[in-house]
């Protein structure tokens, strides 16, 4: 299936040894597959020659001229001036940095030369700043036919190299063109180009192209990739969800549930509409006799706790065992609180696995998951380690799941088939969760094998949080303010972000500014949390929060996810601009959540550049996650916004999902008509080795 070019490797071009080998290996570049891939920047238009009198100041051009005289000027900004009679007779010269005396004998007077670059207009008329330059002793070959490609690169890879490599594979590309994948139907009704035509294209792209269009990413030729890459992420993704699909799964009747019915009787508030709407979708799906696979997204607060134990108890009810998962002990421990409040009176036994019991303990715990007797298992990664083997597992919930890749969350619904090879295998129903608000295309490129739910509602008398935006040289005025609000009983978080990437340094700053508070006010009572202490001190300092003990809560983000102290109603955050806004809106959500009137303080370091003054606005004017986050996705991208650890590799080569969603909502229909055929024919596992190989999350998911 593979192509041949996929097996010729950089090392066998001309030119190429172990050193440019190794440069190539550091752009992902192996094979001459991977060098057809990757696609130019931009282009330069070197094929024809500029007319100097007609020429825009400031554009670019190519130019042929005559050498006059070659001087060194000196001064502050020595250089190396080349004075030129131009192929249309206009004079022009070229001005050189860091030249020296030997490079300068080049430029002989009398020699012709080409240069390429940006041509002003100086004083003593035109001028071009180190141009690209080529010194003919004979006549000068003939011009480019096509347009000049600019590779991405890396240090020590010249753009000349990167362009003669590629070269060479566009050569062999047309011996041994590439497979034709995308069904001729499909090609035709989106007036696509052929992948080698495409390619080939993007490589040499004629004299005369459109190169507006190829700058917009709007070609032909760019779509076709574009649709390649996405219709093939969006069949994997299908072809994902169909083999879990394939596998049964125990139906659960909710409505016969009678601790459900309890469980919502004995809550101290009314379920959202959105929240029961969301469980009728979840309740169909349980009572399927194939795995439920659905995503709840729902904004910070929105009550999807109660959801999810609402569903643990309708499974667990009827004889099989439930794994709660989150990606922190302080949320996993916050679970485990909540299920017991819920589910413990209604006569399930709960058990809570993390990573810091005594080795005695654990195989306690490990036996009861292992025999049945623990019926709701709350706890982090540890979770999915070998030791863990449940006796009948029937529904994964995991929280904010976007902390875990599609393979992490699938391994974990794969714990049951071990556990009794001559049990007909079955797979456990998945609910996932997720606060991170995604917009609906993002969430669809991301997670296209899950069925999505919204609560697109808050639980009511949720006060808005006021924000204000202030420069941190009013930190100090902050604090002082800080402290009056908790001597009238306010509770409050003063978060300290990434400063780097790493917990270390982030612990240190939190910690001089725990020093500060003790220092100016001794009687507050300040605490300080960061990824460096131990999982026990961080749920003692947390359950001092919670009863009110410590009034101040310095934290790195830590804090980020799920920490649920309603009496916390001021939150402080310094160098906001060097978050993003989906976090900032996720720590932000640690306050408003009872019934005080809470303040967020967002303290930015000046100067603030214009897109961050506007990404900062938008958190001061909308507390809705989703919108928070299309501007989110607009300004900073998916990668961004998902963060590459959250993505489960959702970073494409040629695709961009903002600029390319009209796309996604057209593809995910047609993957689910050609799956079948593509699947037979073969073509699905030529576009998954193409564009996916080097995701193997969904090859070994
Ligand atoms: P999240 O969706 O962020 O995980 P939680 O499930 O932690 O939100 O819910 C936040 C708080 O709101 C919790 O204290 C929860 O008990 C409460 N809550 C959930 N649903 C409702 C509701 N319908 N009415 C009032 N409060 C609710
Ligand atoms: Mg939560």
């Amino acid at each position: 299936m593979s192509s041949p070019l996929s097996e010729l490797q950089v090392s066998g071009l001309k030119g190429v040894g172990p050193k440019l080998a190794e440069k190539l290996a550091k752009l992902q570049l192996h094979s001459l597959l991977d060098l057809l891939f990757h696609l130019p920047l931009r282009y330069q238009d070197k094929t024809q020659l500029t007319q100097l009198s007609q020429c825009l100041p400031g554009s670019e051009g190519l130019i042929e001229a005559e050498i006059l005289q070659s001087r060194f000027v000196g001064g502050r900004a020595p250089g190396l001036w080349v004075d030129c009679l131009s192929h249309d007779q206009t004079p022009v010269s070229l001005r050189f940095f860091h030249v020296n005396a030997n490079q300068a004998r080049f430029y002989q007077r009398g020699k012709r030369l080409r240069a390429f670059g940006e041509c002003k207009l100086g004083m003593q008329g035109w001028e071009m700043m180190h141009p690209d330059c080529e010194v003919f002793s004979a006549e000068p070959p003939p011009l480019s036919p096509f347009l000049t490609p600019i590779y991405p690169t890396t240090e020590g890879l010249g753009q000349k190299t990167l362009q003669k490599l590629i070269k060479q594979a566009c050569l062999q590309l047309e011996q041994y063109p590439l497979a034709e994948h995308l069904p001729r139907q499909l090609c035709d009704q989106w007036q696509l180009p052929g992948i080698n035509e495409a390619l080939l294209t993007l490589h040499q792209p004629p004299a005369g192209s459109d190169t507006g269009a190829l700058s917009r990413v709007e070609t032909p030729a760019q779509q076709r990739l574009i649709v390649e890459e996405l219709f093939t992420h969006q069949l994997s993704l299908q072809r994902l969800r169909q083999s879990q699909q394939a596998i049964p799964a125990p139906a659960f009747n909710s409505q016969t549930s009678r601790g459900l019915h309890q469980l919502i009787a004995n809550l101290p508030f009314q379920l959202t509409l959105a929240q029961q709407r969301v469980w009728q979708e979840i309740s169909q799906d349980l009572a399927q006799a194939r795995p439920m696979q659905r995503l709840v997204q729902g904004d910070v607060g929105s009550g999807k706790t109660v959801i999810a134990a609402m569903a643990a108890q309708v499974c667990a009810e009827q004889g099989y065992q439930v794994a709660i998962m989150a990606p922190t002990e302080i949320l996993a421990e916050q679970h485990r609180q909540a299920m017991q409040a819920w589910l413990t009176p209604l006569g399930l036994q709960l058990t809570s696995l993390s990573g810091r019991h005594k080795p005695s303990e654990r195989q306690q715990i490990l036996a009861a998951i292992a025999s049945g007797e623990a019926q709701v298992i709350v706890g982090t990664h540890a979770l999915f380690q070998d030791s863990v083997v449940f006796k009948q597992l029937g529904l994964v919930i995991i929280d904010e799941q976007h902390r875990f890749g599609v393979h992490q969350r699938l391994a974990l619904t794969q714990k049951n088939q071990t556990s009794d090879p001559n049990q007909s295998a079955w797979q456990p129903h998945q609910l996932t969760m997720t606060a991170t608000p995604i917009p609906r295309t993002l969430a669809m490129a991301a997670y296209g094998d899950l069925d999505l739910s919204v609560i697109d509602e808050l639980p009511p008398g949720r006060q808005a949080i006021d924000t204000a935006v202030l420069s941190n040289s009013k930190r100090y005025e902050v604090m002082e303010h800080l402290y009056q609000a908790c001597q009238q009983g306010v509770q409050a978080y003063w978060v300290c972000p990434l400063i780097e990437e790493s917990e270390q340094l982030n612990a240190q700053a939190a910690a001089s500014t725990l020093a500060e508070f003790q220092q100016q006010w001794p009687d507050l009572k300040v605490g300080l949390i960061h990824g460096k202490l131990k999982p026990a001190e961080k749920e003692q300092l947390m359950a001092d929060f919670k009863a009110q003990q410590l009034q101040v809560l310095v934290a790195t983000t830590v804090i980020e996810v799920g920490v649920n102290v309603p009496n916390a109603s001021l939150m402080i955050i310094e160098n906001a601009e060097r978050l993003g806004l989906a976090q900032l809106h996720q720590l932000r959500g640690r306050v408003g959540r009872g019934s005080k009137k809470s303040h967020c303080v967002l303290l930015y370091q000046a100067p603030l550049s214009e897109t961050a003054k506007a990404r900062l606005n938008i958190m001061r004017e909308s507390q809705d996650g989703f919108v928070i986050a299309e501007e989110d996705l607009k300004i900073r991208g998916p990668g961004e916004v998902l963060g590459t650890r959250q993505t489960g590799g959702l970073s494409f080569r040629i695709a961009d999902i903002s600029r390319d969603q009209a796309w996604l909502t057209e593809l995910q229909p047609a993957a689910h008509d050609w799956l079948e055929t593509l699947q037979q024919s073969g073509d699905l596992a030529g576009l998954e080795a193409r564009w996916l190989a080097h995701r193997l999350d969904y090859h070994h998911a």
